[in-house]
């Protein structure tokens, strides 16, 4: 009867991992043009200061403008770009046309970049930064490397020195997604970071969830004692922002302050010292 039973769960199933199959082909054959046909374009999230409410940066996050599937996230090629090499030509395109972009917009600004593991493990890739940094003459210490702790999982040196190469140009580096892998704590201690993102995932439990609540606060406690500055991901409602502002945090980032989007829909605040800000600057009083 388990034979059975076996059999008829793959015969309901098979189906759908043949078309989870071809859509990932699909992708790749896909993907391997994207850059030359013009199809990747970076869209820019803003972050504030919880104190001040002011645009203190941006996060560029790649967007792929596919002709039939229309805008597709990272999050469903990027897995792909990882396993077929192709992460390196798109994580270089990436950098460069954030640099490219960011530098012709007044204010002071930071400008947060992602790289994956194996954009860390490729030694070309402080060369790739400091062109792109001295081509643009942008301030090193305004560029922040967002990496997570995948990319010191494996403990090689090799990335390490990397991120030290890359902390020598004067850029900053960032570690994202805190809190959602494994023993954090210690990557902590294995690379002095100048932030940390923590996840979505506790903020998104914030308000209900006593442990989230405690951990968030935590989190803020340590990265004080330790010289790290914190933002907190994928803020959706007052609520949760009020509560994170009172936990702590520096910096606070999600839909609820701005969705990623083309860096031409930000306006400049030209009180402001012609700092960059949110599409509506009214918008940023009401957060205090
Ligand atoms: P990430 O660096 O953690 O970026 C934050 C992700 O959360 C973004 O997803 C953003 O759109 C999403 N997000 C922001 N606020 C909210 C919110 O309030 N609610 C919800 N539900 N989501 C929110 P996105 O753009 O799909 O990017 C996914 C991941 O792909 C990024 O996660 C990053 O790891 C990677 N990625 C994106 N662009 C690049 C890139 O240029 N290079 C590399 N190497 N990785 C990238
Ligand atoms: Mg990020
Ligand atoms: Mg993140
Ligand atoms: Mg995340």
């Amino acid at each position: 009867a388990a034979k059975e039973k076996g059999r008829d769960h793959l015969a309901l199933f098979e189906p759908e991992l043949d078309r989870k199959a071809r859509e990932r082909r699909d992708i790749e054959n896909d993907l391997r043009d994207a850059l030359a046909r013009g199809q990747m374009r970076l869209h820019f999230q803003p972050i504030i200061d919880l104190d001040t409410g002011t645009t203190t940066g941006v996060e560029a996050l790649m967007r792929w403008y596919h002709p039939q599937r229309g805008i597709i996230s990272p999050l469903d090629f990027l897995p792909v770009a990882e396993e077929t090499g192709m992460i390196t030509a798109l994580g270089e395109w990436a950098i460069r046309e954030a640099l490219a972009e960011a530098s012709k917009v007044e204010g002071e600004f930071r400008l947060a970049i992602n790289l994956s593991p194996t954009q860390v493990k490729n030694p070309n890739l402080v060369a790739t930064v400091a062109q792109a940094i001295h081509k643009h003459d942008f301030a090193p210490e305004r560029v922040e490397l967002e990496i997570t702790e995948h990319v010191l999982l494996d403990q090689t040196d090799a990335s390490r020195s990397t991120l030290m190469r890359l902390r020598e140009l004067g850029v900053r580096i960032a570690l994202d997604d805190f809190g959602t892998g494994y023993s954090s704590l210690g990557y902590l201690r294995s690379f002095p970071f100048d932030r940390i993102k923590i996840d979505r995932a506790f903020v998104e439990n914030v308000i209900d969830d006593l442990h989230s609540k405690a951990i968030i606060s935590s989190i803020t406690r340590l990265a004080d004692a330790l010289g790290m500055q914190t933002t907190a991901e994928g803020i959706e409602n007052r609520e949760q922002l009020d509560i994170l502002r009172k936990l702590g945090v520096e910096e606070a980032q999600g839909f609820l302050v701005g969705k990623p989007m083309p860096l031409e829909e930000f306006e400049l605040d030209e009180e402001n010292s012609g700092l960059l800000c949110l599409p509506d600057p009214k918008l940023s009083e009401s957060y205090l």
